[in-house]
């Protein structure tokens, strides 16, 4: 599954989010961006974001995030919600694919501290601007 940045697909509507970081006792110090990314493929609901984290502009670390319910995953990928093999797609994970050039579990943290309502609904905004723009292009 190929996942692209918002930026490239949706263009200046989308918007980046970069966080200046100075003395944490858990993370070096710098300038922090988060580049949500998207599932190519028109036809797939997955409802996540894979979100690389650059540091000066570094990737460090991927973090997936799924904003649906761990039961919409489950039905999603035809599994038994009283199984528990299943990946947890609900919530934020450090992605599988993550160079994990900084501490996992800090910036995981990290990334959790800064989710509000408002970023939550942007990569809503944003997965919905994808999949609208990339099956008008596949028409
Ligand atoms: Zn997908």
């Amino acid at each position: 599954m190929e996942f692209v940045p918002a930026g490239e697909i949706i263009g200046k509507k989308h918007q980046i989010r970069t966080i200046g970081l100075r003395k944490s006792p858990h993370l070096p110090d710098g300038e922090y961006t988060f580049v949500d990314t998207y599932c190519m493929d028109p036809s797939c609901d997955c409802r996540r974001t894979l979100i690389q984290v650059l540091l000066n502009g570094v990737h460090v670390s991927t973090i997936g995030y799924g904003w649906e319910s761990q039961k919409f995953y489950n039905n999603w990928m035809g599994v038994e919600s009283n199984k528990n093999y299943m990946p947890d797609l609900h919530g934020a994970t450090v992605d599988m694919s993550s160079p994990n050039k900084v501490s996992p579990n800090s910036i995981l943290s990290f990334f959790n501290a800064l989710l509000d309502d408002k970023w939550i609904a942007a990569f809503k905004k944003n997965y919905n601007a994808v999949k609208k723009q990339i099956s008008k292009a596949k028409k």
